[in-house]
């Protein structure tokens, strides 16, 4: 171990020890160096967490505290992620092998969700709503829910937290946040900024730990008034079965088999960056991969060695460096799986153009090579089910009616990307695919103002921009009486 570095929860304001006294290892994914330990979590834990979340939504430095001020606090934590943006992308980059430019990049955009939700924490307010008897009034008012249990991955540990952080407290929520195992680091630090920032102890708390123990006791724990979730398609459906039997909201971020389709008016060189882009970033860690590739007949052949010879120059290592391209898989399981899905492929046909095979990086290492697989079909289970990694299928299609059927064939429907010169097309296809965010001629643009939805498989809710305010948010219809005249008819409604 390089370093002998240990890290608790953090519950009202402070670090806390778990109460089973054990703790488990994180490992740097580029090296496999141990580079902390963390606090395992378990039910007590956080009942101690929720507890603790509830005190401070009752505290009246909470509660009264104006809205206003509220937004204060979030841009203060803003500024705050940005005076502290190096040391955050470096320690995310150890913690799941990103590469420090992608994260000293998205560090760059983080702030602005803070800034963004502090700007709309006075903006959240009910309405007056028209009543056909004069002498009745109707309004509404949103309220906060209570406490927020908030359940993220390993594949943007800061950025995906805050998307559900920054909206839960703009509305006056407290929350109880449970990092992915593999990455606790960046987010137990974000807690501390909030503190820091001014949020009262209690408001911003975090649980480390296992997904059966720790993600499992959040989920169940009667504190919570919603589960904000984002992570795999599998664990979102057990997490909407229990939040359905506690009659509690879930917004739910899941998994993504996106298409990237091609059309043969397309600029190809654009496209073929746009499909390394969709596939290769993050070593395709990302959601929202474009790893379904649909290119029309006549530039298939093209693409294709645009793609595979961009594939083969793509600078293989240490995340840390300027010059790499792809970074390490997060973890060693999550190599096994991406090398066991291209030996599924091959087993059902697939040609393997480039790639396809484990490395070291040159480090001891969990890497493995960009990877494009040809003669595959839409039916395969290597084109069907989420492998998150930098594989990719390329496809060949002959007609608009034919591709749209193929990229909607699927039960995923996160997102998908359409390159085309032709205005028409492009609207007309974008209308036709199921999937919650659609680009054209780009792939991977998102930002805070934005709101994205996942169809089918993909997710229930909204999340970013002002309509994700509704999850974080109760409505309360007030009726009032203004006359002093006795009800006429106390038998029919009044409206
Ligand atoms: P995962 O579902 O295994 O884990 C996500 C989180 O849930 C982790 O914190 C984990 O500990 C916890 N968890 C696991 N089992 C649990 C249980 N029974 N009860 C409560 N919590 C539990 O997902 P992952 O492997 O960490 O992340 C990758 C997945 O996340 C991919 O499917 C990816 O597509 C998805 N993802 C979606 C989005 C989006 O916005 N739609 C963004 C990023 C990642």
């Amino acid at each position: 171990m390089s370093e002998q570095i240990t890290l608790n929860h953090f519950i009202g304001g402070q670090p806390a020890e778990p109460h089973s006294g054990e703790y488990f290892e994180s490992t740097n994914p580029a090296t496999r160096e141990v580079i902390y330990r963390a606090a395992r979590g378990n039910e007590a834990d956080v009942a101690a967490a929720v507890t603790s979340a509830q005190q401070a939504f009752e505290d009246p430095r909470w509660r009264n505290l104006s809205q206003t001020r509220r937004g204060h606090l979030l841009r203060r934590l803003g500024d705050l992620i940005a005076a502290n943006a190096e040391e955050l992308a470096r320690s995310e980059s150890r913690d799941n092998g990103k590469l420090l430019r992608e994260m000293r990049a998205q560090l760059a955009g983080l702030p602005e969700y803070y800034y963004y939700y502090a700007g709309l924490a006075d903006k959240i307010h009910g309405d007056v709503i028209p009543t056909s008897d004069r002498a009745i009034l109707n309004y509404t008012t949103r309220e906060p829910l209570g406490v927020v249990g908030a359940i993220t991955p390993w594949n943007s540990p800061l950025t995906l937290t805050t998307s559900k952080l920054a909206p839960a407290l703009c509305a006056g929520n407290t929350v109880v946040i449970k990092p992915s195992e593999y990455t606790s680091a960046t987010v137990l630090r974000l807690a501390e900024l909030a503190v820091e920032a001014g949020f009262p102890p209690g408001a911003v708390n975090v649980v480390t730990g296992f997904g059966a123990e720790a993600g499992q006791a959040l989920v169940d724990n009667r504190g919570l008034a919603k589960i904000s979730f984002t992570g795999s398609t599998g664990t979102g459906a057990r997490i909407a079965r229990a939040a359905a039997g506690r009659f509690i909201g879930a917004t739910l971020e899941l998994g993504g088999k996106s298409p990237n389709i091609i059309f043969e008016d397309a600029n190809i060189a654009n496209a073929a960056m746009g499909v390394v882009a969709g596939i290769f970033a993050a070593a395709g860690q990302t959601c929202i991969a474009g790893s379904r590739i649909f290119a029309h007949r006549s530039v298939y052949d093209e693409l294709l060695e645009r793609v595979t010879e961009r594939a083969q120059s793509i600078q293989i290592g240490d995340p840390l460096l300027d010059d790499t391209e792809l970074g390490p898989l997060a973890f060693g399981d999550q190599r096994d799986k991406v090398a066991s899905y291209v030996d599924l492929g091959r087993d059902e046909g697939a040609r393997v153009l480039t790639g396809g095979r484990a490395t070291d990086g040159g480090l001891g290492g969990y890497f493995y090579e960009p990877t494009v697989l040809v003669d595959v079909t839409n039916d395969m289970r290597v084109v069907r089910e989420e492998i998150f990694g930098p594989v990719a299928a390329i496809m060949p299609f002959d007609t608009e009616e034919e591709v749209v059927r193929l990229a909607n064939d699927t039960e995923y429907g996160l997102a998908a990307g359409v390159w085309t010169t032709n205005l028409s097309r492009a609207h007309r296809v974008a209308a036709q695919l199921e999937a919650g965010t659609i680009w054209i001629n780009t792939y991977r643009a998102m930002s805070p103002m934005s709101p994205r939805q996942g169809f089918k498989n993909s997710g229930v809710g909204i999340e970013h921009g002002t309509e994700t305010m509704k999850e974080y948010t109760r409505l309360k219809s007030v009726w009032v009486n203004t006359s002093e005249e006795p009800v006429a008819d106390p038998f029919i409604l009044r409206s």
